[in-house]
């Protein structure tokens, strides 16, 4: 195949130095990785084969179809969404283990055979999950569960919400079957050992996105897109460059026209406030981020040349800042054109 116009460089060593220092924040617990989203936007085998060889054993995707993209590969992989009644065939070849959301999707999985399963409780985010007077009740009695989790609505904020969930979910413990209770997310990690329970569940942070400060100095920028140089061109002073002209040069500009845009999950929101580098020149984009297509000034790089390859300013929180979209819609939007390059 040709190699394609733009490339999002991985880091395997930053992926592996962030997962070591959310698994020793963890304490006595274990590091799992949530690599749904296809890995939030990275390519969940390439992800989730490094993580292993670090020494990862707990991997989480959304659905089933996402299982089945890993499956062979030898991954002990959990589906958060459960087991729907398209999902039995699935689930029943054994490529993973579901995590049980509803009362239906327990007594499907009864009426299945049972079997190795996770179940996830409702502590107070009225997303997914059984609720705790189920529990109580006896739904989950005689159910084989390898993890009884729960998840943090408020864990990137200091709410009093944080406190309650893990006090719901502590307060289940020895009333089910469950070798292993699990409840903190990324942010849930720097809360404390008071939410590490036995395993913990990072999915952000992985990656190289920091849901609170406590995490900002420990965790290391994966994911670095890179673009091609597709047209280089000079702005006349007066003259405006892009859809609506929402830049125009005061002076004459050196400009570059790179192979990316938001179709690549580039977003808009990088329109005249996102920027390129090559070596120490900060080259910040002028206009309007189209679909496939993005300006730059090369003033600081005027030897730039068609063909040339640029990196796209992409440090987590700084690059949400920049554009108006989350940390995680940054990696999970991170398109199908890309090649994905990992380096050592
Ligand atoms: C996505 C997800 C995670 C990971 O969350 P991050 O905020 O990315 O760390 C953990 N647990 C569950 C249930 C999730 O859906």
């Amino acid at each position: 195949m040709t190699d394609a116009p733009l490339r999002l460089r991985l880091d395997t060593a930053a992926l592996v130095a962030n997962w070591r220092a959310l698994d020793a924040l963890s304490g006595a617990a274990a590091c799992g990785a949530a690599i749904k989203a296809d890995g939030y936007g990275l390519g969940a085998a390439g992800v989730a084969e490094r993580l292993a060889g670090a020494g990862c054993r707990d991997f989480f995707v959304a659905t089933w179809r996402e299982a089945e993209r890993l499956a062979g590969l030898g991954f002990d992989v959990a589906v958060l969404h459960g087991a729907r009644a398209e999902d039995m065939a699935a689930a029943a070849s054994g490529i993973a283990r579901p995590v049980l959301n509803t009362a239906t999707q327990i007594a499907r999985w009864r009426e299945g055979g049972g079997g190795r399963c996770d179940v996830m409780v409702d502590t107070g985010m009225n997303r997914l999950g059984v609720s705790i007077a189920e529990v109580e009740d006896g739904l989950l009695d005689g159910l084989a569960i390898d993890t009884l989790m729960s998840h943090l609505a408020c864990a990137d904020e200091d709410s009093a919400m944080n406190a309650r969930q893990a006090t719901a979910l502590r307060e289940l413990g020895g009333r089910t079957a469950a070798r292993r209770m699990s409840l903190a997310n990324s942010a849930g990690i720097a809360l404390g050992a008071d939410y590490a329970f036995d395993l913990t569940r990072p999915g952000l942070a992985l990656y190289g996105g920091v849901p609170r400060g406590e995490l900002a100095g420990v965790l290391h920028q994966v994911v670095t897109p890179e673009a091609q140089i597709l047209q280089r061109r000079t702005l006349a002073a007066g003259e405006s460059i892009g859809y609506n002209a929402l830049f125009t040069a005061t002076a004459a500009t050196e400009v570059a026209i790179l192979n990316i845009g938001y179709a690549d999950g580039y977003w808009r929101g990088f329109s005249n406030a996102g920027c390129a580098r090559v070596g120490d020149a900060a080259l910040p984009v002028i206009g309007r981020v189209s679909m496939d297509l993005t300006a730059i000034s090369v003033a600081a790089a005027p030897g730039l040349v068609e063909g040339d390859w640029v990196s796209l300013d992409y440090a987590l929180p700084a690059a949400a800042a920049a554009s108006g979209m989350s940390q995680y819609e940054l990696l999970t939007g991170l398109g199908q054109r890309f090649a994905r390059v990992w380096t050592a």
